[in-house]
């Protein structure tokens, strides 16, 4: 069977290479996507939808945006602090709708999403995949972008190893409440946090810790345990669990790229990964058409990352000094020493700087 050639071929369809594939196609370059996924469950990773106001508000439209919020309740074992500001700090997105929005906005902008259709090998910018119906496809390209999450294909073929992965497991149980709350609680969480975040009909519960931190089950246990405590049964409901990417070596590897977890560049003390995927697809489209554009919003991510391991790394070392680590923390935010941006990927500028 003959092969497909396009300009871009991007591996998946997650905000990364979504926001990838829509800027190349609306400079004029031919671009597929593949996403093993069906076209009704694009969009439908495991996800807490927390996203930073600042940050996502100036990519994502406000009307998809469920519920924002200027108060952030942060809790420790032994204290807890309102971050207060005027204007809304995190806002609550429905990942299906931001993944069905987000193809809407690139198909309109040229882009051909091919759904059902899952690669199973990469030779160079050779590219074969399986169909739903179990047809092989194979498919060229003269640029290809690994945008396939935190288990990449792409990235292992490039041969770099992702050694920095922490579990994040999530409940979106129906119902409501009023605070977005983090609960770094090192009891339950060690050095990970649990989070309560409210949605528009629904609350997302879980909780996240870094690579070394415990077992997946042993922190599914442990959050099931805690939320009954605070009310809710969790035990036997459905839930959904995977691994966060903070290992970054890299986004240019000649004609080939890397964006979003498949660049390892979500932040490994908050799990915090839509903005670097949107940013990183768009500094990558940016870079295939004009290979003197700056990725200074990567360098500034990667500086974040780096500060957020520095953090992961004491807490790893001295697991006995943990829990004053977050009880630090929490003093500093009291006292205004740091503030909540720090926590997050968002606060550099989209095409860099500080
Ligand atoms: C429990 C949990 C909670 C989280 N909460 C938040 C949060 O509140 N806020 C936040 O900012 N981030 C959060 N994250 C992280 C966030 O979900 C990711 O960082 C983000 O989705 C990364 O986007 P991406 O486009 O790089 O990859 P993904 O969204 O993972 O997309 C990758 C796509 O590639 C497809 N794919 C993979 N392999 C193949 C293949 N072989 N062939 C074809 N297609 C393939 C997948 O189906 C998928 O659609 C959370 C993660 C977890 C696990």
């Amino acid at each position: 069977m003959p092969s497909i050639h396009t300009d871009i071929l991007i591996i998946g369809a997650g905000p990364g290479g979504l926001a990838c594939a829509k800027l190349l196609a609306e400079n004029g370059r031919k671009v597929i996507v593949l996403e093993r996924n069906s076209k009704e469950k694009i969009g439908t990773k495991v996800c807490a939808g927390g996203i930073t106001w600042d940050g996502l508000i100036g990519l994502v439209p406000e009307d998809l945006i469920e519920r924002s919020f200027c108060d952030q309740y942060v809790f420790s074992n032994y204290q807890d602090v309102v971050v207060r500001e005027k204007n809304p700090i995190i806002a609550t997105i429905n990942r299906k709708t931001l993944g069905k929005w987000m193809a809407q906005q690139a198909i309109r902008a040229g882009v051909e999403i091919i759904t059902d259709t899952r690669v199973n090998a990469i030779d160079g910018l050779k590219v074969t995949a399986i169909t739903g119906s179990g047809k092989s496809k194979t498919f060229t390209c003269s640029n290809l972008v690994g945008a396939d999450g935190s288990t990449s294909m792409v990235r292992r073929n490039l041969g770099i190893s992702a050694d920095n992965l922490g579990p994040g497991i999530n409940y979106q149980i129906a119902g409501s409440c009023e605070k977005m709350e983090w609960h770094l609680n090192s009891k339950a969480f060690g050095y990970g946090y649990g989070w309560i975040f409210p949605h528009k009909e629904t609350v997302s519960i879980g909780a996240y810790g870094p690579r070394g931190n415990m077992s997946g089950s042993q922190l599914k246990k442990n959050l099931i345990k805690w939320a009954s405590k605070r009310g809710y049964d969790l035990q036997g409901k459905p839930c959904q669990a995977a691994l966060i990417s903070y290992d970054y070596r890299g986004h240019a590897f000649g004609s080939t790229w890397l964006v979003g977890d498949a660049a390892g560049l979500a932040s490994g003390l908050t799990g915090e990964g839509i903005y670097p995927a949107i940013v990183s697809g768009e500094t990558v489209a940016r870079k295939i058409i004009d290979s003197t554009s700056p990725d200074d919003a990567i360098t500034a991510m990667v500086k974040k990352q780096q500060l957020h391991h520095r953090v992961i790394n004491l807490s790893a070392k001295h697991p006995a000094f943990c829990s004053l680590i977050m009880e630090t923390l929490i003093m500093m935010l009291r006292l205004k020493l740091i503030n909540f941006h720090a926590l997050e990927m968002a606060t550099a500028d989209r095409r860099g700087g500080g």
